[in-house]
């Protein structure tokens, strides 16, 4: 006797069509091996249907929370220190870039004007060699007039000492923390 499409449907958790129903009473009038699964699925479903849910134990939403908030507490923890981390890597390399120009500040200050005072002549060099380009190549005086030109290394050379000023300020900060 075949009794597999019974077994399923006995099994199965979708309900069954009236002719499979009717198919499925029939086999288990005159099936014991099918009766006997019936019965024990069907022990077997009582019994998870008695069994009670398992009942959190007393405090555990607490206790979730309160891990909870740790974790993100350590979270918050990590990303400051990888900030610390970035922030200390991006100094070093600052310092070990301008480290000496600082320095040479704070030896000498009259070499580092002298130092950018022949950087501002060789720009102007650069802008009268560029002009005397121009010159030969028959345009009358460009586009830039000196006077912008001389504002603007002004300008540069201000966001340098800005900068060096700012640096210094900085790095004495660090030292007294
Ligand atoms: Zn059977």
């Amino acid at each position: 006797m075949n009794h597999q499409p019974f077994k399923d449907w006995l099994l199965s958790e979708e309900p069954l069509e009236a002719q499979q129903s009717q198919a499925l009473q029939q086999h288990l009038r005159e099936c014991a091996d099918c009766r006997q699964v019936e019965n024990a699925w069907a022990d077997a479903s009582a019994l998870l249907r008695r069994t009670p849910y398992a009942a959190p134990a007393p405090g555990f939403t607490d206790r979730w929370q309160q891990r909870l908030a740790a974790q993100r507490v350590q979270a918050q923890r990590k990303q400051a220190w990888v900030a610390i981390a970035v922030t200390a890597g991006i100094a070093f390399v600052l310092i070990v870039l301008f480290g000496t120009h600082v320095l040479d500040l704070l030896a000498s200050p009259a070499s580092l004007l002298l130092a950018w005072i022949a950087r501002l002549a060789s720009l102007l060099s650069v802008y009268g060699i560029l002009q005397e380009v121009f010159s030969v190549l028959g345009r009358v005086p460009p586009m830039v007039p000196a006077i912008a030109l001389f504002f603007a290394v002004g300008f540069v050379c201000f966001l340098s000492v800005a900068w060096l000023a700012t640096y210094r300020q900085l790095t004495t900060a660090r030292r007294v923390v």
